[in-house]
């Protein structure tokens, strides 16, 4: 069990959790922002935090079959995004690893 707390980022840009402000994700941790979510465009991310991961799933997405699970706000368990956990694809393996926060989610916190 132990103690629950929140990784605090310190940056110029720090993305959030849109409904309770959770510190998510660096700005300086965008990959590219040239990606689609569920609900429109969403930024992949080398790293996150204070989040934690659903089940393992089958995906179609619009660059082939990947396996992923959702990223849930720790705090407030809202769904922000995914991770990729593999491509089934050799050119999206450089997704392995990473992270999908959807911008209809997160907020930039100051
Ligand atoms: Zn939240």
């Amino acid at each position: 069990m132990g103690l629950k707390y929140n990784t605090y980022l310190d940056g110029q840009c720090i993305f959030g959790c849109r409904a309770c402000q959770t510190h998510l994700g660096l700005q300086a941790e965008v990959i590219s922002d040239n990606f689609s979510g569920r609900h429109g465009d969403a930024s992949l991310m080398g790293n996150v935090v204070n989040v934690y991961l659903g089940p393992r799933e089958k995906k179609q997405l619009r660059t082939g079959l990947f396996t992923v699970c959702d990223l849930h706000c720790e705090v407030c368990e809202t769904v922000v995004g995914w991770k990729y956990v593999d491509a089934h694809r050799d050119t999206e393996k450089y997704k392995v690893g990473k992270y999908i926060l959807e911008r209809a989610l997160v907020v930039e916190v100051k």
